[in-house]
């Protein structure tokens, strides 16, 4: 089982500042539709920052109950993948007793410690967290918080910084690859 954690803060900016950021429609939409796309039970919008949680609430509920349903009832099936939390703490610890999920992270810079089928291994048996960063990426207290560093998704060459949006489609998409290559299908 999967889940995915998108971290509004903590986050560094370019300065390596510890900044909060805004949560976005696009990731919203985008994020969801690869989450439903791929499995993924839950997808967490983790900010603390309360207009952002009256915000994301209203993009769902338009596309859920409103207007949207009737125009595109998709999306409104994949929205219902997200979850709203104000800290990775409180993700954590929403799990039941004997269900912590293992928190993997995510990162462009080279940090990783898990390989792709080392971690499909573990969402096999029990539940896995993905932590996605935003702004400039998870901040070392966000990264502390997590159990483990998958390798980051490379390119051609040493620029590898991609939209948070792509990374989780990439390593989603490798995640399912795994899995079918261990099934066999
Ligand atoms: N320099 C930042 C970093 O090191 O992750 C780029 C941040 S990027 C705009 C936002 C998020 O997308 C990152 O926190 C990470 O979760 C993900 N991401 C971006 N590029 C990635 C890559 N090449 N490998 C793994 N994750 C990546």
């Amino acid at each position: 089982m999967i889940d995915l954690a998108l971290v509004h803060h903590p986050v560094t900016d370019k300065r390596g500042d510890l900044v909060t950021t805004s949560v976005t429609n696009i990731d919203l939409h985008d994020i969801a539709r690869s989450c439903r796309v791929f499995g993924v039970e839950t997808f967490w919008v983790v900010t603390p920052v309360d207009a952002m949680h009256l915000l994301t609430e209203r993009i769902i509920r338009h596309w859920r109950e409103g207007w949207g349903l009737n125009y595109n009832p998709g999306r409104g099936e994949a929205l219902k993948t997200i979850r709203l939390a104000r800290s990775l703490e409180e993700v954590i610890a929403s799990y039941a007793e004997g269900q912590r999920p293992r928190v993997v992270a995510t990162s462009a810079r080279p940090q990783g410690s898990l390989s792709i089928e080392q971690i499909d291994d573990i969402a096999r048996q029990e539940r896995l967290l993905v932590v996605f960063g935003t702004g400039n990426g998870l901040a070392p207290a966000a990264l502390d918080k997590c159990d483990a560093i998958l390798p980051p998704i490379q390119g051609m060459d040493e620029y590898n910084h991609l939209s948070v949006r792509s990374a989780v489609a990439i390593y989603l998409y490798e995640l399912a690859q795994a899995r079918r290559a261990a099934s066999g299908k």
